[in-house]
């Protein structure tokens, strides 16, 4: 056993980091994991965090490695945002907390999950972190591609680079780990194009499985400008429930904590003001993230719309690569029969500008319906 064995296809990734824990020269203080999402950045820098704690260089038994992987060890600090930014004040802190020796481990790991997120002056707060090193501390940045990331930051940290993992890697890791049988393992590692988080949700969630599927099968309906505009809302419809599912009980039993940590009555018809602030920023803070969860989930449907098209495109060319959607062969089937590959060339430009007019600011149920009125079939 080691702390590697959930970072799977990453070999050359793998050899890097396991080769800086056991040679000084080639350790740094700052590192940057990019990957697509669901590559498991994430994961590679728990193992990595683990490996520097650990006596043996990452047994993935100890309990440095142990609580290292699970988020608990006192000096491994992992921060992931909910909020679209990270903010100039948690940069601040984090400078400070990089300044201080370990306190149990060999290392201080400061892993931040969304690098793409921090705010320009939360950048320019960390960037004299990481221009004046600290002799036991590590950062260890994510983010999804180089171009995510402030140039600044990027300059000063070394970068490592993860990719798509195969989709037989991604299953056995949903078998080994999770206990999900096979067949089911196979299929929703290959729905889900690799991304590992995504996966292992729709091999366990019904409710998953139906709502994808239900967006692949938009692909086929759309012959007229109404039916466009009924797929642009039902997509937005369909994300909308799961954030609002993803969300209610958390939003609750937070509000009631705030109310419990200011000694407020929560059955009280009017909170005192200095209660009403607190508890207004937090609608605010959570209202962010609703809006984040909800374009995150957006895009996902748009991925998966994508991987019919693109289903599309194989069947036509007849090359022999398995379709990421072997289970709606039918629907697939019927795209090829009236849409040439140039048509579902445009097809997926439909989609891709969608996801960059959503991921500008553009509201969701515009982009969403120009990208439907695109995708109408031929009468
Ligand atoms: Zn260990």
């Amino acid at each position: 056993m080691s702390v590697w064995d959930d970072v799977i296809g990453q070999e050359a990734a793998v050899t890097t980091l396991s080769r800086a824990v056991t040679d000084p020269d080639a350790m740094t203080h700052a590192w940057l994991l990019t990957g697509p999402p669901g590559s498991g950045r994430s994961v590679a820098a728990k193992a990595f965090a683990a490996a520097l704690q650990c006596p043996d260089g990452g047994c993935g038994t100890c309990r440095e490695c142990r609580t290292a992987l699970e988020g608990t060890h006192a000096d491994v600090d992992i921060i992931a945002t909910e909020g679209l930014t990270l903010k100039v004040d948690l940069a601040r802190d984090l400078v400070q907390l990089a300044a201080r020796r370990p306190s149990v481990g060999r290392w201080r790991v400061i892993i931040i999950e969304d690098a793409d997120r921090l705010h320009e002056r939360a950048a320019d707060a960390l960037l004299k972190a990481l221009e004046e090193p600290v002799a036991r501390t590590v950062w260890i940045l994510c983010a999804p591609s180089l171009e995510d990331v402030i140039i600044t930051i990027r300059s000063r940290s070394r970068h490592v680079r993860l990719r798509t993992p195969p989709v037989e890697a991604v299953a056995a890791l949903l078998v080994r780990r999770d206990g999900i049988d096979p067949a089911m393992a196979t299929f929703a590692a290959r729905a889900a194009q690799s991304h590992v988080g995504l996966a292992l949700r729709l091999a366990r969630d019904e409710g998953a499985r139906n709502r994808r599927r239900e967006v692949i099968a938009l692909a086929a309906k759309i012959r007229s400008v109404g039916d466009a505009v009924g797929a642009a809302a039902d997509l937005d419809l369909i994300a909308k429930d799961e954030a609002v599912a993803a969300s209610n009980e958390r939003d609750s039993t937070e509000r009631a904590r705030l109310l419990e940590t200011l000694g407020a009555d929560p059955g009280a018809r009017t909170q005192p003001p200095h209660v009403r602030a607190q508890v207004s920023a937090l609608e605010r803070e959570q209202k962010t993230r609703a809006t984040r969860f909800t374009r995150d989930v957006i895009d996902r449907s748009l991925m998966d719309l994508i991987s019919i098209y693109r289903d599309a495109m194989v069947m036509h060319s007849g090359a022999p690569i398995g379709l990421v959607n072997q289970d709606m062969a039918d629907q697939v089937r019927q795209l090829v029969g009236v849409l040439s590959p140039e048509q579902l060339l445009g097809c997926l430009d439909a989609i891709g500008t969608a996801r960059e007019r959503i991921d500008a600011n553009v509201a969701p149920l515009l982009a969403l319906e120009a990208m439907a009125i695109s995708l109408q079939l031929p009468r």
